[in-house]
C-alpha cells in the first residue's frame, strides 16, 4: 500500500477540503508508569513476557494512524487505516 506525501482530505477547522502532508503514526513504547503497564507487569511476572496461558501469536495484518496535517492552518488529525502487510510507503516526489 502506497501513500501519496500529500493528500486532499476534510479540514475541520477551515471547514472545506485543503491540502494535508501525510506521515505514518508509529505506536510508540508504552509509559512504564502508568497504572495499567504496572498491573501488567505484575500478572506476566513469572511467565516469560506473556501472561499466564498467552500464546505468542504474530500479527501479519496491522492497522494503524495516518497523520494528516493541513498545509493551511496546521491542524492535525488522524486518519486510520488497518489491514496493509506492509507498513504504507510514504512515496517520494
Ligand atoms: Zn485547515
Amino acid at each position: 500500500m502506497k501513500i501519496p506525501d500529500e493528500i486532499i482530505a476534510y479540514c475541520k477547522r477551515c471547514g472545506k477540503h485543503t491540502k494535508h502532508t501525510v506521515k505514518r503514526d508509529k505506536k510508540g513504547k508504552p509509559s512504564p508508569l502508568t497504572w495499567g503497564q504496572r498491573q501488567y507487569e505484575r500478572v506476566k511476572e513469572g511467565h516469560g513476557s506473556k501472561r499466564r496461558g498467552e500464546k505468542d501469536i504474530m500479527k501479519v495484518n496491522k492497522g494503524g494512524n495516518l497523520r494528516l496535517t493541513c498545509t493551511e492552518c496546521g491542524y492535525t488529525h488522524l486518519r486510520p487505516y488497518d489491514r496493509t502487510k506492509k507498513e504504507p510507503e510514504i512515496e517520494k516526489q
